[in-house]
């Protein structure tokens, strides 16, 4: 696995993602606009991350449960459009 920023190839063993706020379940999520007015906004946890050793890019990974799930939906997720 290499660096996207730098293409390193020294980049940290998988770690757990965690956010330092008071609030004990706050996760990182990946979300994307509604896929209908009657629909929830698709929404995946990242759980975990890599550090690259050299320019400190931080790579945010989903779980192997939100990944098998965005898999299965990602052929209706659209685009941010005000980004
Ligand atoms: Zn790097």
């Amino acid at each position: 696995m290499r660096c996207s920023v730098c293409g390193s190839e020294r980049l940290s063993p998988l770690g757990e993602l965690h956010l330092a706020t008071q609030r004990w379940n706050d996760r990182i999520q990946l979300r994307f606009p509604r896929g209908g007015f009657f629909k929830a906004r698709p929404t995946y946890e990242a759980s975990f991350a890599r550090a690259c050793r050299d320019c400190g890019a931080f790579l945010p990974f989903l779980s192997e449960y939100a990944r098998r799930q965005l898999d299965a939906e990602a052929d209706s997720l659209t685009d941010i459009t005000d980004a």
